[in-house]
């Protein structure tokens, strides 16, 4: 199947409750998201699965969850402060604010179309800035972090005391992160407030070259364990010239957006530049002391760094489906069990009380275990649509035999095939399916 529109998949998210625009009631504000019931669920499981990959199944990766605000130091260490840019022009016809180097064609205006209207390029500094206290002076200035990473380089040596770490390690963190991002858009591809999931891998020197090439291919598994199509999916090494200068390598994991191929993750070797720089300007010592070698030096960092929300929306798209089936269209989210945000709808067939008794006995027994949903209104196959517009992978009905034979009809999302299980092995049948 062709990839869906970008519209096509920014109605069935505003549709069906996964996202909707932040303050629409009064107008919206531009490139800000909520996420809905759905959206939560969904966003949550990402997060849950990339957790589960990089902390809980490793035994040499800890997490960590740093402030948004950071000492103004922190971002004059790490550069943020001088050369977080992006090359600005401003259409001197229209009046509109581009990123240069996003541009299709760096001479024509993609709002008006005039040529050789834009303003010399200037760098406009990506931070979001707020004073910290009652007064808005020079001194009082915070910014709102532009990604997790530096929180990790700033506790590097606490974390590693701490849990008495040895190289190699890493650290992991989730969190907002805040870009004023010059032209945000396509949906939640590139908004100013997101999300991301970045870890840092300390290691000697000598391994990084290793350590690097080994993050490349665990995170590309991981988006192929999650059931994103291999051919939508592809690793891009950056060219030289688009490299920092402390990077001694990046490679961008990409994905086949609706408008082409478009960056879902970088994994960078960062070298030895945070720790040292963070050390030259806070007087703290943070090189390693390996006591087997009584050796004393900075650590290489390979740090793989991905958006929670752009992969959400990413596996939305990978998982949008649409069908015809007995001459009926259906739209279907072929989204993997763990990131679906329902798991179970139970569907009683009627309102009838003694339907709806048996059907509440049922969602709380599984709720216990998985987000499930009750839904007694529409048709079933109206339901039934709903529930596959929404990925939910299962399907119980309870009908006027349940209350002769105590079974339930089980159906699966994907084949539609429908199986009667008894109400007794009903939790045992799903836990079978989804665990
Ligand atoms: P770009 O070149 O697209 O601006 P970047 O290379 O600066 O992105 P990184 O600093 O490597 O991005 O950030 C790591 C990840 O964080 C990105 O791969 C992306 O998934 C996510 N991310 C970065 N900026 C945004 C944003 N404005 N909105 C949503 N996600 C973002």
């Amino acid at each position: 199947m062709p990839a869906p529109a970008l519209d096509t998949i920014a109605n069935l998210a505003k549709k069906r409750g996964f996202v909707f625009q932040a303050s629409e009631i009064y107008g919206g504000l531009r490139s800000s998201y909520d996420y809905g019931p759905l959206g939560v669920e969904m966003l949550k499981n990402v997060k849950n699965e990339w957790w589960k990959a990089m902390v809980q199944h490793r035994s040499d990766v800890v997490g960590l969850d740093s402030a948004i605000l950071q000492a103004r130091q922190v971002w004059q260490a790490s550069g943020h402060e001088e050369v977080f840019t992006d090359p600005m022009v401003e259409c001197t016809n229209c009046n509109g604010r581009f990123r240069l180097d996003k541009l299709a064609d760096n001479n024509k205006c993609p709002t008006c179309g005039k040529i050789g209207t834009f303003t010399d390029p200037r760098n406009f500094n990506l931070m979001f800035r707020t004073h910290m206290g009652p007064i808005d002076t020079e001194e009082n200035l915070v910014y709102l972090r532009p990604e997790t990473a530096q929180g990790i380089f700033t506790n590097f040596e606490s974390v590693r005391r701490t849990n008495r770490l040895k190289l190699p390690f890493g650290v992991a963190q989730i969190g907002k992160s805040f870009r004023n991002e010059i032209t945000p858009g396509q949906f939640v591809f590139r908004t100013r407030e997101f999300e991301q999931m970045e870890m840092e891998f300390f290691c000697h020197p000598d391994e990084s070259a290793e350590w690097f090439q080994y993050w490349q291919d665990q995170r590309f598994q991981w988006y192929l364990d999650l059931g994103m199509q291999q051919g939508n999916l592809r690793i891009r090494p950056h060219d030289t010239d688009e490299l920092s200068h402390y990077s001694a390598g990046t490679v961008d994991v990409e994905y086949r957006f609706p408008w082409g191929w478009d960056e879902l993750e970088g994994i960078a070797n960062r070298t030895d530049f945070d720790l040292k720089q963070h050390s030259e300007h806070s007087g703290e010592d943070l090189r390693y002391f390996d006591q087997e070698a009584n050796e004393r030096y900075f650590p290489h960092v390979i740090e793989p760094a991905a958006g929670a929300t752009r992969t959400m929306f990413a596996f939305l798209i990978d998982a949008y489906h649409e069908e015809v089936v007995d001459d009926d269209e259906r739209v279907v989210l072929k989204l993997h069990h763990n990131l679906a945000p329902y798991k179970v709808a139970v569907l009683p067939l009627s309102k009838k009380a003694e339907l709806i008794e048996p059907a509440e006995k049922v969602l709380s027994t599984l709720q216990r275990r998985w987000m499930v949903e009750l839904d007694v209104t529409q048709s079933i196959g109206k339901r039934y649509r709903r529930q596959d517009e929404i990925g939910t992978p299962y399907c119980v009905t309870i009908d006027f035999d349940t209350l002769d034979d105590q079974a339930v009809t089980v159906r699966d999302r994907d084949t539609m095939k429908q199986d009667r299980v008894s109400l007794d092995g009903l939790e045992r049948y799903l836990f079978e399916k989804l665990d």
